[in-house]
Formats: structure tokens, sequence, C-alpha cells
């Protein structure tokens, strides 16, 4: 089923056409109505008539996360106060965090794309809805709330966290669909087993993101949880969850770009990349009143594919997200992202979803080791026997990412399980850089 068949499935020419005047409207929005865009813009020495097709896109300024954090809170807002309905935020790691306001129409907009998202999964009114994101300034569980409302599934609120409840309320209310991070995903799925609870379940799909994730780690929740299990998208800025999400092809994300027009660019040139080269994501907003963001640079690394979907939807599509241009670790001179060394990982048997990067600074080398649990079946308490499966992780390691990682195979359930968003990188040479 399609939620909005109009706009998912319309030409591209018609498409185009239907960017081109929304762009226009909102250029000429945070013209008048935003004075640090005017700023921005008058610096350029553009004004709104400069403005006519999405072909002149390239001459607006962009937008940067600094640009959010100097404007804290509210200096890139577009409306009055009174305007604005709802407030949520980022809270990144470092400095203050990145606000976003939201009129009734945004709100709108925000529960009809998420809508798309949960359509797009095949969900319709008669599913029931797991809302397992956290609640509160986080856009995840509310975004995820609303739009699931909209399709007019039934929604329980539970957020993130308290996995005994949850399996519990999953069992006893029969959720057919989940929306959390897909690290909290594994979480349950593990909690699920360890409980035997799984034949009782009825669930059969889960939208997972505000993380990266792997196509290795997918597989994994899938034959874990029982489940299809796709990929969504978003950002604060931008809205939140509901700005990309995946059809039952799991084949890239479709991006609601009748709201959100996607650029691809060169990081360090700034220049504008052609379809399928990887590159950072950039975002504008050509409906929100709120706060409109022109060419923000997400710092997301991804392609974009424009042939028309398997599944007969033509908006132009996303690849999963490979990383963020500042996630990317530069170890002894090779760039890591983690998301490589997960699908690495996960290639072996053995070897459980459940890891951790460190990296440090020894004698002016870096270090790098990477701890990762045994599954349990495979765990005999007797590490020197694993000597093998450690060589052989090495080895693939340094064939497809080209460094030498130390590995540490460590006991089923010694590495801490997240709620939100995982945190698996601990790189020790930050505290030598203040
Ligand atoms: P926040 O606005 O704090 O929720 O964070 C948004 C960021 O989370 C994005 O810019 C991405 O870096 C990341 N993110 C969100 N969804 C995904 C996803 N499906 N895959 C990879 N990263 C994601
Ligand atoms: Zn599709």
């Amino acid at each position: 089923m399609i939620w909005n068949e109009s706009y998912e499935c319309m030409g591209r020419e018609e498409m185009r056409e239907v960017q081109n005047k929304r762009l226009r409207t909102t250029v000429e929005h945070v013209y008048h109505n935003s004075p640090f865009y005017r700023a921005k813009m008058q610096e350029l020495g553009i004004t709104p008539t400069d403005i006519e097709t999405i072909d002149d896109l390239v001459k607006l300024p962009f937008t940067t996360k600094v640009d959010l954090r100097d404007q804290y809170p509210f200096g890139l807002f577009s409306t009055p106060m009174s305007e604005i309905v709802r407030l949520h935020a980022s809270s990144g790691t470092t400095g203050k965090p990145i606000v976003a306001g939201y009129t009734r129409k945004d709100l709108s907009t925000w529960s009809e794309v998420m809508a798309r998202t949960f359509a797009g999964g095949g969900c319709t009114r008669n599913d029931i809805f797991q809302v397992a994101y956290g609640y509160g300034l986080f856009t995840g569980g509310l975004g995820a709330h609303y739009g699931a409302e909209n399709l007019g599934a039934s929604v329980i609120p539970i957020s993130a966290g308290n996995t005994e409840k949850q399996i519990q309320l999953m069992t006893d209310f029969g959720s057919t669909a989940l929306c959390c991070t897909p690290s909290y995903a594994l979480h349950l799925a593990e909690a699920i087993e360890e409980y035997g609870v799984r034949d009782k379940l009825k669930l059969k799909v889960g939208f997972f993101g505000a993380e990266p994730w792997t196509q290795e780690m997918r597989l994994e929740i899938e034959d874990k949880l029982k489940i299809k299990a796709f990929d969504i998208f978003g950002l604060t800025e931008v809205i939140g969850p509901g700005v990309a999400y995946e059809c039952c092809e799991q084949n890239g994300m479709h991006i609601s770009e009748d709201h959100f027009f996607p650029e691809i660019i060169d990081p360090k040139t700034l220049q504008p990349m052609a379809p399928g080269e990887v590159g950072e994501l950039v975002f504008t907003t050509i409906t929100k009143e709120g706060m409109p963001v022109l060419r923000y640079r997400t710092k997301d690394l991804t392609s974009l594919m424009y042939e028309t979907c398997a599944c007969g939807r033509t908006s132009v599509r996303m690849h999963k997200i490979m990383g963020r241009s500042d996630d990317m670790l530069i170890i002894r001179g090779v760039n890591v992202f983690p998301s490589q060394i997960e699908s690495v990982l996960l290639e072996f048997g053995e070897a459980a979803p459940h890891y951790h990067l460190y990296v440090d600074r020894v004698n002016n080398t870096d270090t790098f080791d990477v701890h990762v649990e045994v599954r349990p079946e495979n765990f005999t308490g007797d590490m020197s026997s694993m000597l093998d499966l450690r060589k052989r992780i090495e080895a693939r390691i340094q064939s497809v990412v080209g460094i030498h990682a130390n590995i540490k195979l460590v006991e089923p359930r010694s590495i801490e399980r997240s709620i939100g968003k995982a945190k698996r990188v601990t790189d020790k040479r930050n505290l030598y850089k203040e």
C-alpha cells in the first residue's frame, strides 16, 4: 500500500515543478523572516528573485551545525514564537544542543512523512506499534508516535528501556511493529531469546534508525526477531525521523523529496557530485515554516539513486549511511569507518554483533583494539582455544580495511548494551587534543 501516491510516484519532471515552486516560497519566507538567512544571502549578493528553480540552489549559502550552535537557542527560527508549537533538541556530543522549532503545519508534515515511512514497510491501521525510541527532546519517540497515529495504527508509547516491560507488553498487546534504534532491537532480540517468548509474539516488522547499522546487522536482527527490518533516516535539524525510509524492496531509502530536497557534495570542495557518487548529504527543506534550513550539511556520507524503484515509487533513494564524516577514524593514516569493522565482524559466525573499538596513542603510534563478544554457543570459557578465530578476523580486517587491529575476544554479554544510540567507539587520542 502506498500512503501518498501523488507525491511518491509522481513523474520526475512534475516533481521538479513542485520542488521549484516550494523552493521559491521557502527562499522568500526565510529572506523576509529570518535575519540569519537574510544576512547570509545579502553577504552573497543574492535576493529571492535570483532563485527560480532547483538549479539555482547552488547559489544559496550552506548551513552547518556550527551555525545552529551559534544561533542557540532560537536564532534560526523563521516564525514568531507564537507560531511555534513544539521544541525538540539534539544533544550531539559536545557543546550546546541544537534546537528545532515546529509550527502546527510542520508537525502535520512530520506525521505525514512518518506515516509514509510506516506504509513503506507495509503497515496499515491494523498494526500495533510499540514505540521504543526515547520520548522527550529526542525526535525519535514523538516522531514515530504521531506518524503511526496518523496512519491510523494503535500506538504503545512505551519509550526506550525497561526491557522486561517491553517484552511483557509486546507479548500481551500483540505488537506487530517495533520502532527503536537497531542496537536496542538487538538487545531486545537477545532478551526475547532468553525469555523464550518469540513464538508468543506477533511482531512482523521493525523500523530502525537514528544510528548507522550495516546490512549484516540487518540480517542478524531479521533472523533473531523473525521480522523484516527497515532502515529509516532523519535528523532533528531537518525534521526528525521521516526524511527517508525503505520500502519492501529494502534497496535504498526513499527520500520524501517533496519536503526535503537532497544534494550530495564533496565535503572538501563543496561542489555537487554526480548521482551514484558517495559524498556528504545536504538537505534544503522546502515546506518547513518554523525552522527551514537551506543546504544543511548533515555530515552523513551516502549516495543517491534516481532510477524508479521496483516498488513503483519514483522518489529519489539514498543508500544506507556508511558513516558520518566526523565518525571516521584516521588510524595510522588509514581511514576507518566503524561500519566497515561491523561488516567484517559479522561475517564470522562465531562473533556476536556486540563490539567496541578502542583507539589510543602510545609512543606516538596509534593503537587499535577491537573487543568483540563470542556467541554464547561458541564460547568455551577457554579464550586460548579461540586463537585461530582471532587470527582469522585480524587477517580479514587487514585485507578489507587495510589496517591491523588487535582483536580481543570477550565473553558473551560483557559489552554494554544500549537502549538508544549505541556508543561503540572510544578514541582516547581526543583527550590529548585539548
Ligand atoms: P539526531 O538528530 O540527534 O537524532 O541525529 C541525527 C543523525 O543520526 C543523522 O545525522 C545521522 O548521522 C544519524 N542517523 C539517523 N538515522 C540514521 C540511519 N538510518 N542510518 C545511519 N545514521 C542515521
Ligand atoms: Zn521502493
